[in-house]
């Protein structure tokens, strides 16, 4: 899967995710990625999600709509993917990852799943992670 986030100058957010699905699937299988709410949502009042992942638990958990719900409570970008995730683990054993941006610029790259490789570009600075959580950053 990949997906992204982003918010322009005038704090407008999008959100886009693209999957082959996942191993050995049925076929005609439609997984999250399509489903708003699911593999993705984005609201100008709140913020941006894109999610990778167990296509079912994410579905079942609406896991993008429920993140942003939690930046609707007060929660961060941070806080607000964490939960979702916590959730997704606790309620339906899913494990996944979420990118997320809010209007004003913040954003997150977290996971539950074992590795993500995740990048995010913010002025003249690259942020980017490998694999195992590890931060780099590198001029543009
Ligand atoms: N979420 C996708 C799916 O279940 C798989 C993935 O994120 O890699 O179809």
């Amino acid at each position: 899967t990949v997906g992204a986030v982003a918010v322009d100058i005038e704090g407008n957010v999008a959100s886009a995710t693209s999957t082959g699905g996942i191993l050995n699937k049925m076929e005609g299988r439609v997984g999250d990625t399509p489903v708003i709410g699911s593999g993705g949502y984005a609201d100008n009042e709140i913020g941006a999600v894109s999610t990778t992942g167990h296509g079912e638990a994410i579905m079942k958990t609406t896991l993008a709509r429920l993140i942003l719900f939690h930046m609707e409570q007060g929660q961060s970008v941070e806080a607000a993917s964490d939960l979702g995730l916590a959730y997704m683990k606790s309620r339906v054993d899913g494990l996944g990852g979420v990118v997320t941006v809010d209007p004003q610029g913040h954003w997150a790259a977290r996971f539950s799943s074992l590795q993500m490789s995740w990048a995010a570009a913010q002025k003249n600075t690259l942020h980017y992670g490998l694999y195992t959580g590890e931060h780099f950053t590198q001029s543009i």
